[in-house]
């Protein structure tokens, strides 16, 4: 009598702590593309499998896909309403590793209660030259880290914070050419060496074009330093189909992000340089966000002198296409979001290739795109990281950062009128098998999503 209850218990407790059933289950890292039940077990994929489970709580996945969680390389905001832009999006990881941060220690401090998603931040030389140099810059530099040459002095101090960084578990380096000017080669040099020493792949914003590109080459090529150029659709623009040759033969790795606009702070170096002494047919191709105007050279001055984000329409759908068409590209949205006012690509980047670019215009595969979300950024991590071999899969073992959503439906809405729109069709969200969206609706008041570090 006894046994026979424990038998009857055992048979009908729930076995997992969370089951999804009935989705097509697709795994860019084993090719499984097929109708399957997830069962998830302390965070992490406990079976997948074509048998019926159950578990204590269910979701029920008929017509939608189970796909690992978005990993998103490129990501400012970090704050919990980035992060919730950005779970809505389907993205389970989200990493600042261009900007990055010059206090690797902190930028963890700050967030490990835990957060909505995960998080993870590089040691930036843009971040560091501003503290070595003292720029006033709020965000990017405006004075002595932007336009002046370091010392050799300077230089050792920046090189030494790089380091300090990588020891306090900097997921990578990061670097922003066109934001610091002033830097000279010497000083690239002492910085690629440390990622060549190191083996941390080192994030940068080129200088635009072919010549930015190749800068950047030669300077891996003599350090070994591991590259990772971000969005190589901005940096490329009419060069991009070029620029993706020339990555391929070299074996680097880059990212694009699926807009023909890009942003930034109108008071920056990238933009001032840009745009000084640009004639207004040029000028006219910035937008200011909080009227939608076009910008002239009075408007520039005046706008320049306020400061802030500015909306720059630099691109073409077909470069754009080719970026993200490209198996080269890790689809990464360098979400930019500042004081309520950012880009679409906070909200959107996820929900837009997977609609517009897989759905409407079939520039890729559904598992091409996935992969490009899930597998290709966690690769990019994991010899330095080896918590990303964990990420990025949908297989046994792996943590169950799973994204889920209507391939059917699933499209982007946010505008550069209108950046804070959620995508619709992103149905359910899990980071460590706690739901962060459920029905589409997101989850409030939970934080599963826990700090990406290098160990
Ligand atoms: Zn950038």
């Amino acid at each position: 009598m006894f046994f026979g209850l424990l038998i009857a218990l055992q048979l009908t407790a729930p076995a997992y702590d969370r089951v999804i059933l009935g989705g097509r289950v697709m795994d860019p890292a084993s090719g499984l593309d097929a109708v399957r039940n997830v069962g998830i077990q302390n965070g992490r994929v406990a079976i997948v499998t074509t048998n019926a489970i159950s578990g204590r709580d269910t979701i029920d996945a008929t017509g939608l896909i189970v796909a690992p969680g978005f990993i998103d390389l490129h990501a400012h905001g970090q704050t919990p309403e980035t992060y919730r832009f950005q779970a809505a999006d389907g993205v389970t990881t989200a990493l600042e590793l261009e900007l990055g941060t010059a206090d690797v220690a902190a930028w963890y401090r700050e967030r490990d209660p835990g957060q909505l998603i995960n998080y993870g931040v590089s040691i930036g030389h843009i971040k560091v030259r501003m503290a070595v140099m003292h720029d006033s810059g709020a965000v990017m530099p405006v004075a002595d880290a932007a336009y002046r040459a370091a010392t050799p002095a300077e230089i050792d101090e920046i090189t030494k914070r790089i380091e300090t960084g990588l020891r306090a578990g900097a997921v990578s380096i990061g670097a922003g050419l066109t934001y610091t000017p002033g830097a000279t080669r010497d000083e690239l040099l002492a910085l690629f060496r440390v990622a060549g020493k190191t083996q941390a792949s080192i994030h940068v914003h080129i200088l635009p074009g072919v010549a930015g590109l190749q800068e950047v080459l030669a300077l891996a090529a003599e350090t070994k330093a591991p590259l990772h150029v971000v969005h190589i659709n901005s940096s490329g623009l009419v060069e991009t189909p070029q620029m993706l040759a020339m990555i391929r033969t070299a074996h680097v790795t880059t990212e694009a992000y699926p807009y023909t606009a890009g942003m930034t702070e109108i008071q920056s170096a990238t933009i001032q340089d840009l745009y000084r002494n640009a004639p207004d047919e040029k000028l006219a191709e910035m937008e200011w966000p909080p009227t939608g105007e076009r910008l002239n050279r009075e408007s520039f001055t005046r706008y320049t002198r306020i400061g802030g984000p500015i909306v720059v329409h630099s691109n073409s759908d077909s470069m754009v296409t080719a970026a993200i068409a490209s198996p080269l590209t890790a689809i990464a949205s360098d979400a930019y979001w500042r004081n309520g006012q950012g880009h679409p690509r906070t909200t959107g980047t996820y929900a837009k290739v997977l609609g517009h670019y897989v759905r409407e215009i079939h520039a890729l595969s559904l598992m091409e795109a996935l992969r490009k979300m899930t597998l290709l950024p966690a690769q990019r991590l994991e010899a330095r990281v080896p918590a990303m071999r964990h990420k990025g899969r949908l297989q046994v073992g792996a943590d169950a950062d799973i994204t889920i959503f209507d391939p059917a439906t699933v499209i982007d809405r946010s505008t550069y009128r209108e950046p804070a729109l959620a995508p619709i069709g992103i149905q359910h969200v899990l980071v460590r098998g706690a739901p962060v969206v459920s029905n589409g609706q997101l989850v409030e008041g939970v934080t599963p999503g826990t700090a990406v570090r290098a160990p």
